[in-house]
């Protein structure tokens, strides 16, 4: 047994226990117990003083690269096969250390972060849980060659089939398929769609016969629009959304969520990794200022919002809690953005019922903060004072 004594809790991040404060008791993966501070005795087992600072559940990140090491474009595409999977291993460790522990995979080629997540579940690597897509699959247009092979072109309805086949054959856990244009490749127009909705259909259907989902990057209104008709689960980036695209969600009984990625696109306007490609940067200014604009459309009309990053390894170990910081900064509420990194995106993932919340007989993924982020969102921007995944402290 394992107790956390004098946790300072936030009650909306918290199931089943009211209380501002509490120990609370791990046995083996899970949360066994929360209780008043110092009612319950804790002989003989493994005791953890916290002097009230707070605990909150793990994060998660719904939209990272394993393989995105940092921003040096020459060294991400001249890398070896193997350094790129030793490189996404790091990544995951890196990530748990930020106190995220569960990060889902929006796209890695040679399948990397299916070969990681493997690892982690058997105990060979230490790192944040994984969730992974594999290659992007994408309709043929300008800038797929950008990340050397990481794109798979695909075109037409009857290929879908085929290669959500291959890419659950490979052992991914869901399917990342490209309706517009993207920031990051050279050439791409994020306002523009690149597929059609035969095709968005067929995928949508594919993917479902296969017992898993789309999860579609789109920037542009009608990209999104599409998507939504279609089906998908989740709309990556959801850059330019209008209301319109919101009363589809609506109309579709709200089954669909978006992900917004605040993190990459705030390091390359603010030249955090030093200066960006000019087309770069000039697509994501137009593009995070919509993003925020999404966010308090879709938040209004009681949409599920998801965190994500899509930021390289090397800014995220720079700057703790940029995600946090960029939401913050774009005017969404401290509860807001908490609840977005934890419950919300649990929701999304569908592991609400084990994750997402600090709840008796869920994992015991826990991260302490010092300071209350509840107050003060800037405690945020530290690295955690520990990080627990299923039970087990994260030491580096
Ligand atoms: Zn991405």
């Amino acid at each position: 047994m394992i107790v956390l004594k004098n946790c300072r809790l936030i009650p909306y991040l918290t199931d089943g226990y009211s209380n501002p404060t509490a120990d609370i008791f791990i046995d083996g993966k899970h949360i066994q117990g929360i209780y008043p501070c110092g009612t319950q005795s804790c002989e003989d087992a493994e005791c953890y003083d916290l002097n009230g600072k707070t605990v909150i559940p793990g994060y998660f990140d719904l939209h990272a690269h394993l393989m995105f090491t940092n921003q040096n474009w020459e060294y991400l595409m001249h890398r070896s096969e193997s350094t790129y999977v030793m490189d996404s291993a790091a990544y995951a460790k890196t990530y748990l250390k930020l106190g995220y522990t569960t990060i889902r995979d929006a796209g890695n080629d040679y399948y990397a972060s299916v070969t990681v997540r493997d690892n982690i579940n058997s105990g060979v690597l230490t790192g944040a849980r994984v969730i992974t897509s594999g290659k992007i699959l994408t309709p043929t247009t300008r800038g797929n060659s950008s990340f050397g092979t990481l794109y798979k072109e695909i075109d037409g309805a009857d290929a879908m089939l085929k290669a959500c086949r291959e890419e659950c054959a490979a052992g991914v856990d869901f399917i990342k398929y490209m309706c517009t244009g993207a920031m990051l490749n050279l050439g791409g127009v994020p306002g523009q769609i690149v597929t059609t909705p035969e095709e968005l259909r067929a995928i949508v259907a594919a993917a479902e016969g296969l017992g898993t989902y789309v999860a579609a990057h789109c920037h542009g209104t009608l990209g999104i629009k599409e998507a939504i008709k279609a089906g998908v689960r989740t709309i990556e980036h959801a850059s330019y959304m209008d209301e319109e695209c919101v009363e589809l969600i609506l109309k579709r009984g709200n089954d669909i969520c978006t992900v917004p990625t605040f993190a990459v696109a705030y390091s390359l306007v603010s030249e955090l990794s030093g200066p960006v490609v000019p087309e770069f940067k000039s697509k994501t200014e137009d593009g995070i200022a919509h993003m925020a604009q999404g966010i308090h459309l879709c938040q209004a009309a009681g949409i599920t919002i998801g965190f994500g990053t899509d930021l390289d390894m090397e800014n995220a170990a720079k700057y703790p809690g940029i995600e946090f910081q960029a939401r913050a900064s774009y005017g969404v509420d401290n509860e807001t953005i908490l609840k977005q990194a934890t419950i919300e995106s649990a929701k999304i993932l569908r592991m609400d019922d084990k994750l997402g919340t600090i709840c008796v007989g869920k994992l015991a993924d826990l991260v302490v903060v010092d300071g209350a982020p509840d107050e003060d969102i800037s405690c945020m921007m530290k690295y955690p004072a520990m990080v627990w995944k299923e039970g087990v402290l994260f030491r580096d």
